[in-house]
């Protein structure tokens, strides 16, 4: 990669991707999102750039109806729930957000609305009628996450319109086999509608010769080749619309009921919260996202690389008066003790509770998160790993060496900073590697190598420990005072360099260094400087900047863990193992039909059963089936079943029952009728 600070830029906008407000922020955000763009923002800010950092919940979409459907609560008490949730955790983690907004704040959805009519009355837009599913029950039209179904790749039943979560294929909902609304449980039918598209093949052109041409160098590997793969197989028109009741209502005459794509509103939300951010400050937006001296930088995960290279610049540059984004540093996934996190199987650490359950410790999560970042490949979060950085790290090298040199000062001359003397080839080796560390750690960060940034600034820390472990003042205090002096000079600057040039990592760690050192109002430029602490100057006391994880402590994080692992197994379905095999003649004993229920009603004084008719092919006939505590009797009419017909007649209750409906038991227990997905005639054999 080609150093990004070679061309100066005026400003820089730097946008967080906006979190999903349907449930709490967890590591896996932080060390993907949130962590990389903090310290990027902090590093530019320290250098006396002009930053914007921009963050914001993203408030719309299907899952959040979904979500405010199974809870029998309003979309907005949803969201209002979340963003609060976020929003204080963020802030209390120490991610220097100028803006934190939200897409459901009247700003955005005049922003967003304003954006689509541009585009709309530039004629940039297709409008297509296509048919899609419809609820006639609820009277919706169905998005794809609203409607469930068999995967045909992989035969998994509850396949959503848009992927199978089980093989992870792309799915749209007419590839779904016997789909099903998740609003009513019906078969959805096929109606009218009509949407507006943005034609992404007419920008092919264009985008290749910007991203495959114009960013072959700067961008990420992984980044490049997401886009280039997309580039390849070719792009289509892409929907911006959908008929939803919750979101930006689409802003033209005839689109009543239907409301912006969330994918096409979510982006705008950063231009929305740059306008509340000059409406809280009197400062001017427009400069950031419109002047060509601006640079636009967007942090995401791998998950949104389409978006953030692909569509969204295609709606800048129709839209004709932004800038392009000039690098879009995605990372890969963050995993959770070698397990994907899941909100769904909640398996994740969510960052409310680690600030509950670790105060004081917002640095030690920062660094651990950056120091595994998954710059370049999906990685892992472990507890043991957690525990070890920070102790053998960060309280062993960086804590332990700020503490001798302040406690040593303290004890032998009072708090003072001590004159440096005579340097002997030792002090002048480290001051000189000193000077080089602003320069190395910089150029690590302008490339969006966060890691090796990191490891660079523990460098400094690890000269430091090194060079006051070498020089054992202790032992010469009695002796030779001069020397001593000079030692704990060289080690102070060291420790004002660390305040200095660790504030983007460990934020809240530079604060109390720089408390303790009496400094304040440095910048990156002063790193480097090897007399920024003046002989004479009175320190502060001394106090810890790190402390020890006890074993107990990650054992009770880890048990946490173990217990979701063991809800979630006791979730699943167990499977019994199979029967004995039988012969095909066994088999072909059994006579099995699809019939429909024709009549149902319950048995009198019984909890579960129904007293059925039948109509099976053959005959209509009487069967008794306890299935009174799944399925109301009137609600079962017309129900397609699969019957076992040469079952010898038993009495229950005083009823001739004459066969078996086959059953199976679902996820929560419950019956499901075992029933023919297609359009059978009655008296089918099953075989
Ligand atoms: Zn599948």
């Amino acid at each position: 990669m080609k150093n990004a600070q070679a061309k100066k830029f005026k400003r820089h906008t730097i946008t967080s991707a906006l979190p999903y407000a349907n449930g709490p922020i967890h590591i896996g955000h932080l060390a993907g999102v949130y962590v990389p763009a903090d310290i990027y923002a902090r590093y530019l800010r320290l250098k006396g750039e002009d930053v914007l950092f921009i963050g914001g919940s993203d408030e719309h979409g299907v899952p959040i109806t979904i979500k405010a459907r199974q809870q029998g609560v309003s979309p907005q008490e949803i969201v209002d729930k979340y963003h609060t949730i976020i929003k204080d955790s963020f802030e209390k983690f120490g991610i220097s957000f100028d803006v934190y907004s939200r897409t459901s704040s009247p700003i955005h959805h005049k922003t967003a609305s304003g954006f689509f009519e541009k585009l709309y009355n530039n004629n940039e837009f297709i409008e297509r009628t296509s048919e899609q599913y419809f609820d006639e029950a609820t009277q919706h039209f169905l998005a794809d996450r609203y409607i469930t179904g068999t995967c045909p790749h992989c035969g998994y039943e509850k396949a959503y319109g848009d992927q199978c979560e089980n093989c992870g294929t792309s799915l749209s909902p007419n590839d779904l086999i016997d789909p099903k609304s998740v609003l009513s449980g019906n078969k959805p039918v096929k109606k009218k509608t009509k949407h507006w598209y943005l034609p992404l093949d007419k920008y092919e052109p264009w985008l290749k010769e910007w991203i495959l041409e114009g960013h072959k160098d700067d961008w990420k590997t992984n980044v490049y080749g997401q886009c280039k793969s997309w580039l390849d197989t070719g792009l289509h028109p892409r929907a911006v619309t959908r008929d939803l009741d919750w979101g930006v209502k689409v802003p033209v005459k005839g689109a009543d009921g239907k409301v912006l794509y969330v994918w096409f509103d979510a982006p705008i939300g950063y231009i929305s919260a740059s306008r509340e951010w000059s409406g809280k400050t009197g400062k001017d937006w427009e400069p950031y996202w419109k002047d060509e001296s601006s640079r636009l930088i967007h942090f995401i995960g791998k998950d949104n690389i389409v978006f953030h290279c692909i569509i969204f610049p295609s709606m800048l540059k129709q839209e004709g008066s932004y800038i392009l984004p000039d690098n879009v540093p995605a990372f890969e996934f963050m995993n959770l003790e070698n397990d994907k996190i899941s909100t769904s199987r909640n398996w994740a650490i969510w960052l409310h509770e680690y600030l509950e359950d670790f105060p004081g410790k917002e640095d030690v999560l920062r660094y651990v998160l950056t120091a595994n970042a998954p710059e370049t490949k999906d990685n892992d979060f472990t507890w043991k790993d957690f525990q070890t950085r920070n102790n053998s790290e960060l309280l062993n090298i960086f804590g332990n060496f700020v503490n001798r040199t302040l406690i040593l000062t303290q004890k032998y001359f009072d708090g003072k900073v001590p004159a440096a003397n005579e340097f002997t080839e030792d002090d002048k080796a480290a001051l000189e590697e000193i000077k080089s560390f602003p320069e190395r750690i910089g150029s690590s960060l302008d490339n969006f190598r966060f890691r090796e940034a990191l490891t660079e600034m523990m460098a400094l820390a690890r000269l430091g420990n090194k060079y006051l472990t070498d020089a054992e003042p202790w032992k010469i205090f009695k002796t030779d005072v001069d020397r001593v002096q000079t030692i704990l000079n060289v080690s102070l600057q060291i420790c004002a360099n660390l305040a200095i040039l660790c504030e983007p990592f460990l934020p809240f760690t530079a604060k109390k260094l720089s408390d303790m050192l009496n400094l304040s109002g440095l910048t990156w430029k002063d790193g480097g400087n090897t007399s920024l602490l003046e002989t004479g100057k009175q320190l502060n006391k001394a106090e810890y900047l790190f402390e020890k994880i006890e074993d107990a402590i990650i054992e009770a994080q880890v048990q946490k863990l173990l217990d979701t692992k063991k809800e979630n197994a006791e979730n699943e379905i167990k499977v019994k193992p199979a029967k004995e095999n039988i012969g095909f003649d066994d088999f072909a004993k059994l006579d099995i039909r699809t019939g429909t229920i024709i009549e149902a009603e319950k048995v009198p004084k019984t909890k579960k059963l129904l007293k059925l008719k039948v109509d099976t092919g053959i005959d209509q006939r009487t069967v008794v089936s306890g299935i009174a505590e799944f399925y109301q009797a009137e609600k079962i009419i017309g129900q397609k079943v699969s019957i076992l017909v040469n079952l010898a007649p038993k009495k229950l209750r005083g009823i001739d029952s004459n066969g078996m409906i086959l059953m199976a038991e679902d996820k929560n227990g419950k019956l499901c009728f075992v029933s023919p997905t297609e359009d059978f005639n009655d008296g089918s054999e099953v075989r």
